[in-house]
């Protein structure tokens, strides 16, 4: 079944799969524990954490292993809310995902000053410059779950470093599809290994070299004191292998998989009068396509590509659930209506460029039903 919903969570990659068997065949013991079957546990541990750190450009002892990006976010910004002062507001992207619009909301309540983004999505450079002055910290994500938007994280990175400003990155849309060299630079990045190809409930927080005393949660010392819990060795490890992987070999696909993305764009808007991309004219992740669509309710586009046996989404699984529409598309300056027949499609790496061509042939299929049901109000069954 051709699965396009990528952005919520990935299938799990043969070769995350195969490691987080082996591991826990031969390392299942606790990393903690002093005898030689132990070591070789913790033997592991310190060499993902080794990898994961190399990768990132960050320094080992900055990589905290948790259970994903909405745990990472809480913690780094509950960090933050403790060292700063009971005024400190900080500046915050308004179309980063829900799991950090809450960790703000919660650790700095009221005092936000929210970040705006052009018609594409893109960041707003005048005024996050303005914005970020005097804050305590700037969270911009590096790539948009809806949109595939990427936003200029590395400038923003020399920006806060050159004024001292804690910088928060979300990685999680960025990690496993392009090089995450450099990421580093911000002091506060995360991400969750099961939306590149890794089990779910596994992730990472790359902490500030400057924090002192950060906790996510206490316990045991494990993770350097940072987070108690015996580690999840399998699942880690299978993180890593597949970040890996990726690194090494799927990124450079990024070009081919780029053109699959614009033919499909151009092949929908081609045959279905009045469709649009939403953030056409920005950088986006290769994955990545939000549709407005000129009629029907995203439900029901949702319904009718399912029975012919392709899987999309809406926008973030997260807002779904609550039916809310998207905060993001509204923050891009689009009514309510339109965020009524937005439809979201992410593609894997594992996608061909056939199931693109499939995918828009089917919604060129549907097409005429959805519309002449708008028209009439009468639904076919
Ligand atoms: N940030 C982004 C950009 C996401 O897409 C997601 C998940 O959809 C999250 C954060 C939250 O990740 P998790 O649910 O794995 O904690």
């Amino acid at each position: 079944m051709p699965y396009f919903d990528h952005n919520a969570t990935t299938p799990l990659d043969p070769i995350a799969r195969e490691t987080w068997l082996r591991a826990n065949d031969e390392h299942w013991h606790n990393p903690s524990s002093l005898y030689r079957d132990a070591a070789k546990a913790r033997i592991r541990m310190d060499n993902a954490r080794a990898r994961l750190a190399e990768y990132l450009g960050a320094a080992e002892k900055e990589i905290v292993f948790t259970s994903g990006a909405t745990e990472s976010v809480h913690a780094a910004l509950a960090h933050l809310a403790a060292q700063a002062g009971p005024e400190a507001e900080i500046a915050v992207n308004r179309t980063e995902h829900s799991a950090v619009l809450s960790a703000a909301r919660r650790w700095f309540g009221s005092r936000i000053r929210w970040l705006n983004t052009d018609r594409n999505g893109v960041l707003l450079w005048p005024e996050l410059e303005e914005k970020a002055r005097g804050s305590h910290a700037v969270v911009v994500m590096a790539a948009n779950n809806e949109t595939g938007a990427i936003q200029p994280w590395e400038k923003i990175a020399e920006f806060c470093g050159r004024h001292h400003l804690p910088y928060v990155c979300d990685a999680a849309q960025w990690l496993g599809k392009l090089p995450c060299g450099g990421l580093a630079e911000a002091d506060w990045v995360f991400g969750s290994g099961h939306k590149f190809g890794a089990p779910k409930g596994v992730g990472f927080l790359k902490i500030s070299s400057s924090a002192r005393a950060f906790s996510t949660q206490p316990g045991g010392a494990q993770e350097n004191g940072h987070r108690g819990g015996t580690e999840d060795l399998p699942s880690i490890w299978a993180m890593v292998e597949i970040l890996a992987e990726a690194e090494h070999r799927k990124v450079l696909l990024e070009s081919e998989r780029l053109t699959w993305r614009k033919q499909f764009e151009d092949q929908v808007t081609r045959e279905i009068a009045g469709v649009r991309v939403i953030g056409a004219e920005a950088d986006r992740l290769w994955n990545t396509v939000s549709l407005l669509m000129p009629f029907g309710a995203s439900q029901r586009w949702i319904a009718q590509l399912d029975k012919l046996g392709f899987q999309i989404s809406n926008g973030s699984a997260c807002a779904t659930r609550k039916e809310e529409s998207s905060h993001v598309i509204a923050a891009m300056g689009y009514s309510g209506d339109d965020a009524q027949r937005i439809l979201r499609i992410s593609s894997g790496w594992e996608t061909k460029r056939t199931d693109w061509t499939a995918l828009a042939e089917a919604l060129t299929a549907v097409a005429p039903d959805l519309k002449a049901t708008e028209a009439t109000g009468v639904i076919k069954v």
